[in-house]
């Protein structure tokens, strides 16, 4: 099953006796005999092989050669550039079938949030595609006479892409599709749990790069852990690091990329909240609420922690909410049918269990939760989806812990529930539930929700290509995919342009002997 399916995502060529390229660059794969890990899938544990670790050397081959290659791929016209994103969504359409069922294999989500991730990824190229004819600078009026004053837009250089394993290929796609239509190229460190999936990727997108006639060096990739993540932060070739992942991971990121002032692209965790009101729509936010906090089993950025119901309205939100919980499918994240599939690992189990304790301890109380699940004979860390009734928001509540529990909190004024909504060090997603005008205008408003994300009568996850992603404090304040966030890949040049025989100042400042 597996072989075949290795085989339909173009990277059974690259297993050398069950070991997986340690990175594959320039379209070459390339292996390090000395370290392996295994490699597992979170369904079953079954193996997968074990893969190879960039070594310091493959590293810095990689940023050498996407420098060479941005080099000259800044060269070509903007249109041109956006015929190779085209290129590569020809061939994703071919291929999106096996790849959603590698991201299933590798990362445990459901297949329908597979394909969602794949389709997502093909959004991105057609933003990118249109895009490749509106990267539009300025045209400014100048206050000298026969003078031009224009703002362009050029391309940065190389763009390390450091990504997540819930969202192994779309993150991935969000910079990349940009960076390369912007004329850069890109050097990308997956993570170490879902390093099929960037294989498989890298196996598209070398193809179409081939196929294009563009620079092999322009797609690199590295697999690794944070030391090699670490390296491309400290090399003066990579003109921005994009990295996705943990609050702690995006400090450590930060703290690297100061030291030579380099610019970062930081999209970190969330502790993601929605207000429900008297207003609300129950059985609307319920549905809603149950995809945003069980949804990829509590493990998406976007992920619902937080519920903050009004008191009044409280029992029924909950009794319903109860109810949904009880009857989520758990189980193999293949089969159809199946909503809630396993955690990435035995140890994310554990955090969750120790999470669930420590809420307890705080006077927490379980409403539902808690139990680890055997499915089959799996070795999965299969948990049932927690709901938590807190009496304050408590240290654990402040924290994110990766996994299905949704603390709940009342409040009895809308100011408050605001307060609450804001009190978290991060500041990714979040929702109201109301259908007051009034609220739904405080809430959006300046004095509303502080982050990067604040959506009305609808989850907190789930965005859509379109509008800027990312979120504030530390979330890391980076913006991704639709709307603008280009700019981010690019640099911004100010020219001024005489255009006369004279040579008037700004200002009107007179230098030397009046004309
Ligand atoms: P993680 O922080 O453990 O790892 C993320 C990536 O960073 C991996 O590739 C890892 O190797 C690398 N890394 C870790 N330490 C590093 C360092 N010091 N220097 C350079 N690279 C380093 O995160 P994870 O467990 O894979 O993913 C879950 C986390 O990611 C959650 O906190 C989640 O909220 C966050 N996330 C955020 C977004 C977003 O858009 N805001 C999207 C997806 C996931």
């Amino acid at each position: 099953m597996s072989e075949t399916l290795f085989q339909a995502c173009g990277i059974a060529r690259w297993r050398q006796q069950d070991c997986w390229p340690a990175a594959v660059l320039d379209g070459r794969a390339h292996y390090d005999a000395d370290v392996r890990h295994p490699l597992a899938t979170p369904i079953d544990g079954s193996a997968l092989g074990w893969l190879g670790h960039a070594t310091l050397s493959h590293t810095h081959l990689g940023i050498n050669s996407a420098h060479n290659a941005y080099l000259s791929w800044r060269l070509i016209p903007a249109p041109q550039r956006g015929q190779l994103i085209a290129c590569i969504a020809g061939k994703l359409r071919a291929r999106r079938a096996a790849l959603a069922t590698l991201i299933t294999l590798e990362s445990g989500k459901i297949l329908g949030e597979a394909e969602g991730e794949v389709q997502e990824w093909l959004d991105m190229c057609d933003f990118a595609v249109g895009l490749s004819r509106q990267l539009h600078g300025l045209t400014i009026a100048s206050e000298r006479a026969e003078h031009l004053l224009l703002e362009q837009w050029q391309p940065l250089g190389v763009v390390a892409v450091i990504t997540a394993f819930n969202f192994p290929v779309a993150v991935w796609a969000w910079n990349a599709m940009l960076a390369l239509v912007c004329g850069n190229a890109v050097i990308w460190k997956p993570s170490e749990q879902t390093p099929l999936c960037a294989l498989a990727v890298q196996a598209l997108v070398s193809e179409a790069l081939q196929e294009c006639q563009a620079p092999a060096g322009l797609c690199q990739l590295v697999n690794g852990d944070a030391a090699t993540g670490g390296q491309l932060v400290a090399d003066p070739r990579v003109a921005l690091i994009s990295a996705t992942g943990s609050c702690a991971m995006g400090l450590a990121v930060a703290q690297g990329a100061a030291r030579r002032l380099a610019r970062t692209l930081l999209e970190l965790g969330g502790n993601n909240a929605a207000i429900v009101t008297p207003s609300a729509d129950l059985a609307l936010a319920t549905r809603a609420i149950v995809f945003a906090a069980a949804g990829t089993c509590g493990q998406r950025c976007t992920t619902l922690r937080r519920l903050i119901v009004h008191e009044d309205i409280a029992p029924a939100l909950l009794a319903g909410l109860v109810n949904a919980y009880r009857s989520l499918p758990i189980g193999d994240p293949r089969q159809p049918g199946v909503l809630v599939g396993p955690l990435i690992s035995a140890s994310a189990r554990t955090r969750m269990q120790a999470a669930l304790a420590e809420a307890i301890r705080d006077g927490g109380e379980l409403l539902t939760g808690d139990e680890q699940l055997p499915v089959g004979a799996s070795n999965g860390a299969y948990v049932r989806p927690a709901i938590v009734v807190m009496p304050a928001q408590t240290a654990i509540v402040m924290r994110e812990t990766f996994a299905p529990i949704l603390y709940v909190l009342r409040y009895r004024d809308f100011s408050a529930a605001i307060a609450l909504n804001n009190a978290v060090s991060q500041g990714l997603s979040s929702a109201l539930f109301s259908n007051d005008l009034r609220e739904t205008g405080r809430f959006i408003g300046p004095a509303g929700s502080d982050c990067g994300l604040a959506n009305v009568n609808t989850g907190t996850s789930g965005a859509e290509i379109g509008g800027a992603f990312g979120g504030e404090k530390l979330t890391g304040g980076g913006r991704e995919s639709g709307s603008d966030a280009w700019k981010n890949y690019m640099r911004r040049a100010t020219n001024t342009i005489n255009a006369g025989t004279a040579l008037p100042l700004a200002q009107g400042l007179v230098f030397g002997e009046r004309p």
